[in-house]
């Protein structure tokens, strides 16, 4: 770690700032074009430096001197090719210009003018100063208001606005002069770059791909390749290679809408983790602005606040010694309250708190959760939690050595079910030939003895699992890990009140559900919702068996179903009145009860040929909410596909159970009381 050298009196102002307007004279070569046509605009930097002038940071901070970067600077990063190409721009013909920027704004997503060149060597050499100042202690941290940008110009091309790789030169020139081998040897061993331009650094990650003393972090939009700059290399499992392996980290955010929930929880999940345990003599952020609220190419939400307690956060590293300099950002008014609140928080200010909803979205976790599992092999900070084997493949132990928890789960309950209320197991045949449904299905001995009229069919998960966190270690452990089961409420109602005849089914769930579907950035084809459809498309077929198979043969003239429900069950029971829409069904349905945790409330199927199905589902059932389900919190409405709601008192669905089974047994009683329909006469000939 770089040492405070003591003795060394702390300069009064300790922020450094580093800016020339010459750098707006790089523009559209065209002088008919619309400027304002075109994102990367002069005025970028000009709005910023006026928004900090305007809130008196300006005045509170070291202005260095900008300098042109210099060709052996440059060619740390960068070929001569590129030296030279951009260099020789400055020579063009107005003419040669045009036709060079239609040529390079298609292929690369670039213009070019006379002063592209001298643009980018100020650019450049403004970001080498900034950090050299930083290195030797000359000021604390500091901001480099810069353009063309850099992070996107790869060592053999520009593209993506960017000629020269500003961070990348400055951290090559300053592990040149202060690294390992250089003139003040050792005193920089460790450089963290965190890129958090909402596009991937893809000319960063190349410049250090093989390097361990640059750690490269980039949070960006992906869409598995898709988004600009459009390659494969932005992915999670990017990692760096020999020297420089598990030195590179990109967290890919699988689609845009991204905002301070989902930032933070990527800083507080792996950028924060990673840094300490790196340990870095030096923090460069390519600070692009793009992923702020209102940008026009980002699609995402950070908020200013959000950007100041990330620049707060990295502020805890290298002994205070930061440096941002900007990269993308084409919303003006965005990057000059982004840039204005990050530079305030370099300043010492106190940090504001975001005021948008930290609740991280499914899909964000998912990725974090991905690159969470791919950097633990590389860091040891990643790798605490004994219950989320995250560096560990537990599928390669061998037979015999790997239980899955649903299946001990469902052993015992079937066991206490035999113990307290004498249940037995159904057998019940699986349509794949497995004997994947083995022990899900119980049922009351009697339930073949037709002069008990009521049936229930209790369709219910395992129960929701809970893993405490005890004080003692912090993380998940078994031992103070439970699972609560309210099925007996219900076994209590049928059996001990009153014996009716029982079938019991406990559908395989993903407790995952309770987020993922009312969601609104739930990508409908990704891996989560394919096994979240999986799982409740399993549910759906052995309760469809578990009717065919047994239920059906129970439906005579008198028999009254009742139709019991609990959160996963209830999806699956809805299925089967939509696939199984027979009058034997029907007419034999006394009352329909589900009881919902905060999924999306089942679906009876739409149409005009289902009206009848949808009103008899209607007057037949009860669809008991939790009180804050997203139907009352949001301006989603209650439809007419979804049974006869009730709002509960309580949150949960095993407190709906627990606290409000009188309102569900009243609702029972009543149904049980009106008459069955008359059962069709049949005339012999
Ligand atoms: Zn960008």
């Amino acid at each position: 770690m770089l040492p405070l050298q003591p003795g060394v009196p702390v300069p009064q102002k300790r922020t450094g700032v580093v800016y020339s307007a010459v750098m707006m004279l790089h523009m559209h070569p065209d002088e008919h074009f619309d400027r304002d046509e075109h994102p990367e605009k002069p005025e970028r930097i000009s709005a910023i430096w006026d928004r900090l002038d305007a809130h008196g940071c300006i005045k509170r901070m070291r202005r260095l001197p900008i300098r042109d970067a210099l060709r052996e600077e440059v060619m740390l990063a960068h070929d001569e090719g590129i030296w030279n190409g951009v260099e020789w721009s400055a020579f063009f013909t107005d003419d040669a210009l045009a036709s060079q920027t239609e040529h390079l704004n298609g292929e690369d997503s670039l213009y070019v003018n006379e002063h592209s060149a001298a643009c980018a060597r100020l650019s450049c050499g403004g970001v080498i100063e900034m950090v050299e100042a930083v290195v030797s202690g000359r000021i604390r941290n500091g901001f480099a208001i810069v353009r063309p940008p850099g992070h996107h110009a790869e060592p053999d091309r520009s593209m993506g606005f960017c000629f020269y790789n500003n961070v990348a030169v400055a951290t090559k020139v300053a592990l040149q002069k202060y690294g390992r081998r250089g003139e003040s040897a050792g005193t920089l061993s460790k450089v963290l770059i965190l890129d958090w331009d909402v596009h991937h650094g893809n000319g960063t990650q190349s410049a250090f791909y093989e390097d361990d003393a640059v750690l490269y972090i980039s949070i960006h939009r992906h869409e598995g390749g898709k988004f600009f700059p459009g390659k494969p290399d932005g992915g999670h499992t990017f990692s760096g290679v020999g020297a420089g392996l598990g030195r590179n980290v990109n967290i890919p955010w699988p689609e845009g809408d991204m905002g301070d929930a989902e930032y933070l929880a990527a800083f507080q999940q792996i950028v924060m983790p990673i840094a300490f345990e790196y340990q870095p003599d030096l923090v460069i952020i390519s600070a692009g602005f793009d992923a702020a609220e209102g940008d026009p190419l980002g699609g995402c939400h950070v908020s200013p606040q959000g950007y100041a307690q990330m620049t707060h956060m990295l502020s805890g590293l290298a002994n205070g010694r930061v440096v941002a300099a900007l990269e993308g950002g084409y919303n003006l008014e965005s990057i000059a309250s982004s840039a204005l609140a990050v530079t305030e928080t370099l300043l010492g200010d106190p940090v504001p708190a975001p005021q948008q909803s930290l609740r991280c979205k499914v899909l964000a976790s998912q990725t974090i959760r991905e690159v969470r599992r791919e950097q633990a092999r590389y860091w040891k900070a990643l790798q605490h939690d004994k219950l989320d084997p995250i560096a560990h493949d537990d599928s390669a132990l061998p037979d015999g050595t790997v239980h899955p928890l649903s299946t001990l789960l469902r052993r015992a309950r079937s066991e206490r079910a035999a113990q307290q209320y004498g249940l037995l197991e159904l057998p019940t045949p699986s349509p794949s030939g497995k004997e994947e449904f083995e022990g899900m299905v119980l049922c009351t001995p009697d339930l073949f003895e037709p002069e008990k009229k009521v049936v229930v069919l209790f369709v219910h998960d395992l129960g929701n699992l809970r893993a405490e966190r005890p004080w003692l270690s912090l993380y998940a452990d078994q031992e103070a890990a439970h699972v609560i089961d309210t099925s007996s409420r219900v076994l209590d109602w049928a059996l001990k009140e009153h014996s009716y005849r029982l079938v019991d089914v406990a559908v395989p769930s993903l407790e995952c559900a309770e987020n993922a579907q009312p969601e609104a950035g739930f990508e409908p084809n990704g891996a989560a919702f394919q096994q979240l459809r999986n799982v409740s498309q399993r549910a759906a077929a052995l309760v469809n068996v578990v009717y065919d198979h047994y239920v059906t043969h129970l439906i005579a003239a008198d028999t009254r179903l009742v139709l019991i429900g609990h959160g996963a069950g209830a999806a699956a029971l809805v299925q089967l009145l939509a696939s199984r829409e027979t009058s034997r069904l029907r007419d034999g349905v006394a009352a329909v009860v589900n009881v919902l945790n905060h999924n999306a409330v089942p679906l009876m199927p739409a149409g005009a040929s289902r009206k009848t199905l949808r009103q008899w589902y209607t007057r037949k059932s009860l669809v008991l909410l939790p009180s804050d389900h997203v139907i009352y919190t949001s301006s989603e409405r209650e439809g007419r596909r979804m049974g006869n709601l009730r709002q509960s008192k309580h949150q949960r669905s095993v407190d709906i159970l627990c606290h409000e089974f009188h309102v569900i047994e009243a609702f029972i009683n009543s149904q049980l009381q009106q008459q069955r329909p008359a059962a069709p006469v049949v005339v012999l000939h």
